[in-house]
């Protein structure tokens, strides 16, 4: 069986080329909408595109009012391939052009070649194989190629108020092995007002401005202070906390800036927070005591810097299959006494509004912060092992590559968050840096062609 499928694969692999070409020379970014395309027109012509290459294989193609399209072969789907056409944009650095796709050295350079236009070309080669190797099956397979993945899958929103979903769903768009749980997540913002009178005081305070990043920048303003003394604490502060603080006056006010290291919520551990530095180095400063010098005193009790498990402030949980929670403070903003902040979590399976978000609530009024608004803590998307779509998946795997078969479970959300049951395999080799959503994307060509064997090897065993 694997024989037949690698060699049928192989004989496909310069028309593979060519249709991930026509692809990726479209650049299918997000732009406004306009009348029939959500999305703008890049993603619609990527959709239109697709639409040809599925025709000239043999397929049609369902367009869902161009957020999705979708190609059925067999009567009574049952398994779902998911992947997407819109892309992110191109951004600085490229050595190569994005939207002209070169081979080199085996690889395929360009925007999409990986994430995820090549990924959904592994999809339709692997039905095409199915019908030229097995014929009708039994139960039929679905593909559906989403136009607006990257801006917030709006594109499976319209989708799935159209369609049912299937008992099975993969999508490569992610890593391989496998991804069965993606942790839930907790993003409150928080406010807080205080008395700043005194002589030396915060002026202002600015951190990082959106809550899913570990701030790399963090700066604050102070008056009555002497500039020698707050270079004194700024050296000592920066030794503890592995940042860089410059300190500079003007019109008699101070502004110290810190410098840390940015790194994605999902992963906060890989950062190091600058705002939280920086708050370190405010708490030794000798300010004149009033409610915003204890609010920031708080602050620090509760984010420590270097802490991303949320201990301090009562919420460090964890559990055998999702790992343990994640705290990223990711957003501080003081003025005129007036505080404004954001958290974000990552919420392991145990985690629930009773030992995480009331806590934090709790914990927060007691210092004399309060939510903004009343947050929602989005669930947990979990995929037990043993469901049939993962053990055929990992058997499958294992079988192809040659490596370990075994479940992942992430910080970060994946194409399928919202399907009930689904999953994401591949496309992601760990080890290979695709430099996807960074300049010089590229794709390793046997690898998308050893995806598109595994994946026609699923479809033979959970359709036929
Ligand atoms: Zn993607």
């Amino acid at each position: 069986m694997k024989e037949k499928i690698c060699s049928y694969i192989d004989t496909q692999r310069d028309d593979f080329l060519r249709d991930l070409k026509s692809l990726v020379d479209i650049k299918s970014v997000r732009e406004e909408k306009k009348e029939g395309m959500p999305f703008g027109e890049g993603p619609a012509k990527a959709l239109k595109k697709a639409e040809e290459i599925a025709a000239f294989h043999g397929f049609d193609t369902v367009n869902f009012e161009n957020y999705a399209g979708e190609i059925t072969y067999g009567k009574d789907p049952v398994l779902m391939l998911l992947a997407h056409l819109d892309v992110v944009d191109e951004g600085d650095f490229w050595t190569y052009e994005p939207y002209n796709m070169k081979i080199e050295n085996g690889r395929a350079y360009g925007r999409g070649t990986t994430d995820d236009k090549g990924a959904m070309l592994c999809c339709l080669y692997a039905i095409k194989a199915a019908r030229e190797l097995f014929g009708e099956p039994k139960r039929g397979v679905r593909l559906v190629m989403g136009c607006g993945e990257e801006t917030g899958s709006e594109d499976m929103d319209y989708y799935f108020s159209k369609r049912e979903k299937l008992p099975y769903t993969l999508s490569p768009d992610a890593d391989y092995p496998l991804i069965n749980l993606e942790k839930g997540r907790f993003a409150p913002e928080f406010t807080g007002h205080f008395d700043n009178s005194g002589e030396k005081k915060i002026i202002s305070f600015s951190g990082g401005t959106t809550g899913n990043i570990v701030p790399c920048k963090a700066s604050v303003t102070v008056s009555g202070i002497n500039i020698d003394e707050i270079k004194t604490v700024a050296d000592e502060i920066s030794a503890i906390t592995k940042t860089e603080f410059s300190v500079a006056e003007e019109n008699g006010a101070i502004t110290v800036s810190c410098l840390g290291v940015s790194a994605h919520a999902a992963h906060p551990v890989s950062g190091n927070n600058a705002q939280t530095a920086l708050i370190t180095l405010i708490n030794r400063l000798p300010l004149s005591d009033n409610g915003v010098k204890s609010a920031f005193s708080a602050l620090e009790r509760l984010f420590p810097h270097g802490e991303t498990d949320g201990t301090s402030i009562g919420v460090k949980l964890q559990d055998e299959t999702s790992g343990e929670l994640t705290l990223n403070f990711g957003v501080l903003h003081f003025r005129d006494g007036c505080f404004r902040g954001s958290l974000d979590l990552r919420c392991p399976l145990c985690a629930n509004e009773e030992n995480v978000k009331n806590v934090i609530r709790n914990k927060f009024a007691e210092k004399g912060f309060s939510f903004v608004g009343e947050p929602s803590m989005i669930p947990v998307h979990f995929v037990p092992e043993d469901a049939p779509v993962i053990k055929t998946a990992l058997k499958v795997y294992e079988e192809y590559t040659g490596l370990k078969g075994e479940c992942l479970a992430i910080g970060g959300g994946t194409y399928v968050h919202d399907i009930e049951g689904g999953v994401a395999f591949g496309i992601e080799f760990h080890g290979t840096d695709y430099r996807i959503h960074g300049a010089d994307e590229f794709a390793v060509i046997d690898e998308l062609l050893l995806t598109a064997k595994m994946y026609t090897a699923i479809i033979y065993e959970l359709c036929y």
